[in-house]
């Protein structure tokens, strides 16, 4: 089979052009992930560079081949420099221009200028680089769970991998003759290669901003923007996937529903902003307080929700209490105020039979009015014969009380 080497490339300049458009157009309609109109300037660039190329016989050889070479290096860059910025990296201007202004250094060196095999050499080399770069920038980003980063850190590695293999192949190729250049195999196989490539990485780069995008909203729906905690909803939906789950292991679990105390006069001494910090410390310490398996979220105002996996009635406590005397410390003198915040905490354990994480949240609830009831600023659990009250000065009393009971 043969193909029209002008034709292909009057294809290739159309069809970069058009995806340099499409991506353009998808950024100004998102203009949020800004690495799009890097990729969509990456294509137009591209197309300007075969463009330039395509001008062989009719321009001076230094447009034809020294500038189009140097375009299409700086399209490269655009690409790597927005796998950057897409994973929150920085431009750089000099990774930007290094491709291009290296190639134009290199073309005044007679002995490259003068042996297109050296040339050949250089440019797949420039090519490989930036795109294993780009490959790589998406591959550091990888702990963030877009499916579509996979096929673009292949496919990038892939093109890059191709034009690497033009260096020996190139060499071992007895070289056409330059006006014959439009006429060889191997600028037929390179041109839809470029092509084939260029269609696919651009949706490929589409999908991963498309992806992005979709993550970021799914994200806002579950987390709360104060604390980074997750919301009611998503907390709910947690705590009865892990009901279930544990519920098939037969491990216990427990809920400890925390509110904070006389947050209304803190807000009213210190501030509305103020009380938004002492959410957001209340977040910070519970978070060091739990493990790596328990569920934590802000169902609403001044009132938190932890469910505590594979978890004793002792360890219940002893978390909670542990939370309830964390906060205690971080909170009573913030930048310099004596704000003196505590929280109360009410404690439900699972017994047997299938959790029913709504029912424990209602047990923990009355757990929690016992301790408000109590003078606030301790721990409750609820479901035990009589009611176990804590504070600060009684730590093994209660524990060593719970421990009986439970025993009987
Ligand atoms: P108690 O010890 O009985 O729990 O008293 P309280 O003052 O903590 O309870 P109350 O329900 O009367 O007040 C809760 C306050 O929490 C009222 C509300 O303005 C405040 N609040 C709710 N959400 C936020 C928030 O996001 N930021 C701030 N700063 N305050 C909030
Ligand atoms: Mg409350
Ligand atoms: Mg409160």
């Amino acid at each position: 089979m043969t193909l029209d080497v002008n034709t292909l490339f009057l294809v290739t300049i159309y069809v970069e052009a058009m995806l340099g458009l499409l991506l353009l157009f998808a950024w100004v309609q998102n203009s949020s992930v800004t690495a799009v109109a890097w990729w969509g300037a990456a294509h137009l660039l591209r197309a300007g560079s075969i463009a330039l190329f395509g001008l062989y016989g009719a321009a001076p050889h230094w447009v034809s081949f020294d500038l189009s070479n140097a375009v299409l290096f700086s399209s490269f860059a655009a690409t790597w420099v927005g796998a950057r910025v897409f994973d929150g990296r920085g431009v750089s201007i000099v990774g930007l221009l290094a491709g291009a202004v290296l190639w134009l250094i290199v073309c005044r060196v007679p002995a490259v200028a003068q042996s297109i095999e050296a040339r050949v050499v250089i440019s797949s080399f420039i090519v490989t680089c930036y795109t294993w770069a780009a490959a790589y920038e998406f591959w550091r980003g990888r702990s963030e769970a877009l499916v579509s980063r996979w096929p673009a850190i292949l496919m990038l590695f892939a093109h890059g991998a191709l034009f690497l293999l033009h260096t020996p192949a190139a060499a071992m190729l007895p070289w056409i003759p330059d006006k014959q250049v439009y006429d060889s195999v191997w600028m037929v196989v390179l041109s839809f290669e470029a092509l084939l490539f260029t269609i696919a990485i651009a949706f490929i780069l589409l999908a991963m901003a498309k992806e992005r995008t979709e993550l970021l909203h799914k994200m806002a729906s579950l987390v709360d923007p104060l604390t980074g905690l997750p919301n009611r909803r998503a907390f709910l939906d947690d705590a009865e996937a892990m009901s279930q789950q544990a519920g098939t292991g037969r491990k216990p679990v427990a809920v400890l529903l925390v509110d904070l105390d006389r947050f209304k006069s803190i807000n009213d001494t210190f501030g509305h902003a103020f009380g938004d910090r002492v959410l957001q410390i209340f977040a910070e310490t519970a978070l060091t307080q739990i493990g790596p398996d328990d569920l934590i979220g802000r169902l609403g105002g001044e009132e938190f929700a932890i469910v505590l996996q594979g978890c004793s009635a002792k360890h219940a406590m002893d978390t909670a209490e542990a939370i309830r005397l964390s906060f205690e410390n971080a909170a009573s003198d913030i930048d310099g105020r004596m704000v003196g915040a505590t929280c109360s905490i009410g404690v439900a354990l699972s017994q047997t039979g299938p959790i029913v994480i709504a029912n424990l949240l209602e047990e923990a609830d009355q757990a929690l009015y016992r301790a408000k009831e109590g003078g606030r600023n301790r721990c409750e659990i609820a479901g035990l014969e009589f009611t176990l009250r804590l504070d600060a000065s009684t730590p093994s009393l209660r524990i060593d009380n719970m421990a009986a009971k439970t025993a009987a």
